[in-house]
């Protein structure tokens, strides 16, 4: 696949995102995770913008449930770290077209300080 050219997110102390836990590839900024969504067999953390990962052509989209998703893929180590939304049910909310349903067992973050266990951040966050 040649060179990768990643995208870079600064470790300073009031910045925080998320990295890719196999290759610790900058993925997300915090800004941009909305909550945790779980519904019809998709699961995951809401993200309305990520850096560094690619999706595949339309004839990988793939129907869960209602909704019409397609695998995302890390531009490093192109381990799937979770969906790409393609199409919602009319009456869905929460979820919209473009967004991304990530798995945070897949990803590590940046909490200004160090590089920790995005699972666990977001557990805590929650409850
Ligand atoms: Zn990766």
């Amino acid at each position: 696949m040649g060179l990768v050219f990643l995208i870079k997110f600064d470790q300073t102390p009031n910045n925080c995102f998320y990295l890719c836990r196999c290759c610790q590839a900058p993925i997300a900024s915090s800004q941009h995770y909305h909550f945790g969504f779980s519904e019809e067999g998709l699961s995951g953390s809401i993200f309305s913008s990520l850096a560094n990962v690619h999706t595949l052509g339309p004839e990988h989209d793939r129907e869960v449930g209602d909704y019409k998703v397609t695998n995302v893929y890390c531009n490093q180590c192109c381990n799937v770290l979770g969906v790409k939304i393609i199409e919602v049910p009319d009456e869905e909310l929460n979820l919209c077209e473009a967004d991304f349903l990530l798995k945070m067992p897949k990803l590590l973050m940046w909490n200004g300080h160090e590089i920790v266990d995005a699972y666990e951040v977001a557990y805590e966050e929650n409850y």
